[in-house]
């Protein structure tokens, strides 16, 4: 383990909380220390210390063309140039809006702000004013940002009421926070029976991402449309994490299934704090300053990060490019499948485009939280450390999904196959 991040994190660790600004980032289920980062190009990042990893993480998703790409680097630059916020309306926050609506196409209207989180706790205030009804709908294993009232972890039982995750949030706030299983239809069937005309909006991810990579079932989703459909609750798809990964046009292109309202984070800012939420327009337009319902922010729409949204999805929406690095995550997991198999280690894979999730598991089923929690922890922490040390920067923890950008190229698939059988010979 490197000795600068050993003395880096020492240091951090008198001054941030944990070292860190993202508890995700402490390394806490999997034991050392953080690796302290200092640069990336392309598929690549260097720690402190200048070793080199193929980084599958791309800031947990993001960086959807790799690390500091010229086209980004340049936009960012040359727009900075120019001043750094207004708290007036620029010209980028429509280009990048007109181009979000041309990848999804259902998104009529949209409002820009800073993070995931954000763009989830105003979806589920917009959706309880557009209704006027109080109740959330969420399922176990699915994430999105530190919201209150979806701040909720579902109990042992099959249909759970809200109890608060998280000491600091009061029962009264997720009180009205219902949770069901993850694909599973008639879980939410049942609720929807019972309390189904209170119910403002159902939250998924399409694709969940917070607990490993699990795609729904096309079923589930189309059943979570047919069910908000009859129950006037409006469907909220989180594509913080699917949104132009899955494809390019998120989830919704994927399944073919509309959302009433999409969450959007992580590539529309490419690697700059951005988050947006969208949708028809006839809902959106409850939001102020067209309707009542409140929501602004000091730096929403900031030009730098619209600027370095823009290059990166202009760069993504050229034909083949997104298309190649979903070929490219199909041969690495196939790669991956072939050498574990090769040293008898029982290895699932799930793709959704450019994002994909490893489970060290006999069962060929993965489709809840169940399931990821009962797949073999201590070999992940093993088959991490081992590629970590090899060259090849993962999530650490078991429950995120990886990403690929599309400057991974033959030269990190290669060193990633070769790491993966080396480490899978010692599992
Ligand atoms: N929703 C999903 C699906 C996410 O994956 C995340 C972040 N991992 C969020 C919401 C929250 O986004 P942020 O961290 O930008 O607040």
């Amino acid at each position: 383990m490197s000795n600068r991040s050993e003395q880096l994190f020492a240091e951090a660790q008198q001054h941030l909380v944990g070292g860190v600004n993202s508890a995700v980032r402490a390394f806490r289920s999997v034991g050392g220390t953080p690796v302290f980062m200092r640069r990336g190009e392309g598929a690549w990042i260097e720690d402190v210390d200048g070793k080199q990893y193929v980084d599958y993480v791309l800031s947990y998703g993001p960086l959807a063309i790799g690390h500091a790409h010229p086209e980004v680097v340049r936009a960012i630059c040359d727009t900075a140039a120019s001043g750094t916020s207004f708290g007036a309306p620029t010209e980028l926050e429509t280009e990048l809006a007109v181009l979000v609506r041309e990848l999804m196409p259902g998104i009529e209207r949209i409002r820009m702000v800073n993070s995931g989180t954000e763009a989830c706790m105003s979806a589920v205030r917009l959706a309880r004013g557009y209704t006027g009804r109080d109740r959330v709908l969420k399922f176990r294993g699915n994430y999105h940002g530190h919201v209150d009232a979806l701040l909720v972890e579902a109990g042992s039982g099959v249909l759970t009421l809200g109890i608060p995750g998280s000491p600091g949030v009061p029962a009264s706030v997720t009180e009205t926070t219902l949770t069901a299983p993850f694909n599973d239809i008639d879980g939410v069937r049942e609720l929807c029976a019972e309390y189904g005309d209170s119910i403002a909006a159902v939250l998924v991810e399409p694709v969940a991402g917070n607990m490993n990579c699990i795609p729904a079932l096309p079923s589930f989703l189309q059943g979570l449309r047919e069910i908000c459909d009859d129950s006037g609750a409006l469907l909220v798809f989180d594509e913080v994490m699917s949104g132009f990964r899955a494809a390019l046009g998120g989830a919704q292109a994927w399944y073919g299934v509309q959302p009433d309202l999409t969450c959007l984070g992580k590539v529309i800012g490419g690697g700059l704090p951005v988050g947006a939420l969208g949708g028809r327009a006839e809902v959106m337009d409850m939001l102020a300053p067209t309707g009542p319902v409140y929501q602004a922010g000091t730096l929403s729409g900031n030009p730098l990060a619209m600027a370095s949204g823009l290059a990166t999805l202009r760069n993504l929406a050229r034909p083949d490019v997104h298309a190649s690095a979903e070929a490219w995550t199909g041969r690495l997991l196939a790669g991956l499948r072939e050498r574990a198999d090769q040293a008898g280690i029982p290895l699932l894979t799930h793709q959704a485009g450019t994002m994909f999730g490893v489970f060290f598991t006999d069962s060929d089923r993965v489709i809840g939280f169940e399931d990821v929690a009962n797949c073999d922890a201590e070999r992940f922490v093993r088959f991490f450390h081992g590629m970590l040390e090899a060259g090849v920067y993962l999530a650490p923890s078991a429950f995120e999904a990886g990403f690929v950008s599309t400057a991974h190229d033959e030269a990190a698939l290669s060193h990633t196959l070769d790491a993966a059988e080396r480490v899978f010979a010692d599992l």
